[in-house]
């Protein structure tokens, strides 16, 4: 089984990625963790990527589809895999598809709504350097040390927001996967098992 799953910062996507491939028992793959590992290991594509890494640039693309399809050779691809977030434009979707041919591309949907209210709530703590939640709070202090707790910048909901249009699946990829016959959207819940299940059906479809 050869599967994409998108959808935006704060829809689950990394956590369903893990137990679908517990499950299912094929590779996790996102590029962050194909940079890494390549960078890591000191490999040939690994010592181009770094520079771009180091400085907080972002990997050029033809770099990057070298080092998915590179990934995607690998022996423990050969069952199928699960991507996680690559391709995220018509281009990358493009090239992709001279390489391997995807069975089911699911889209996590989530509403803004609840993506605010997962990802407002978090606070850090200025005393002990945690993250928190104003759901876990004591007296409006962090639960564990009883510190003064803040929103990081990130957190903020008009960052959010921003960040969320930013990351917002492109028409055209839908479209191109649509055409394929190949493209499912799913919408995600509060609960990991009850989005899994939704999930599970899609692939088992
Ligand atoms: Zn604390």
């Amino acid at each position: 089984m050869k599967l994409l799953l998108l959808g935006p910062v704060g829809c689950g996507k990394g956590t369903q990625a893990a137990i679908i491939s517990k499950n299912y028992n094929i590779p996790h793959i996102s590029t962050g963790e194909i940079f890494r590992w390549n960078v890591q290991n000191n490999t040939e594509l690994g010592q181009l990527a770094k520079p771009y890494m180091e400085k907080g640039e972002l990997v050029p693309e033809n770099l990057t589809f070298k080092l998915v399809s590179d990934r995607l050779s690998k022996e423990d691809c050969k069952n199928g895999f699960i991507l996680d977030g690559y391709p995220r434009n018509l281009e990358q979707a493009k090239a992709l598809d001279q390489i391997v041919q995807l069975d089911k591309v699911i889209m996590i949907h989530i509403t803004e709504e609840i993506i605010l209210e997962r990802l407002g709530t978090r606070r850090m703590c200025s005393q002990c350097k945690q993250p928190t939640n104003i759901k876990w709070l004591v007296d409006g202090k962090c639960e564990k040390c009883g510190g003064e707790v803040y929103t990081r910048e990130d957190d903020k909901p008009e960052v959010i927001k921003n960040r969320l249009e930013k990351q917002a699946v492109s028409k055209e990829l839908i479209e191109f996967f649509e055409n394929k016959g190949i493209f499912y959207t799913i919408e995600s819940t509060n609960e990991v098992e009850k989005t899994y299940a939704r999930i599970d059906e899609v692939i088992k479809k």
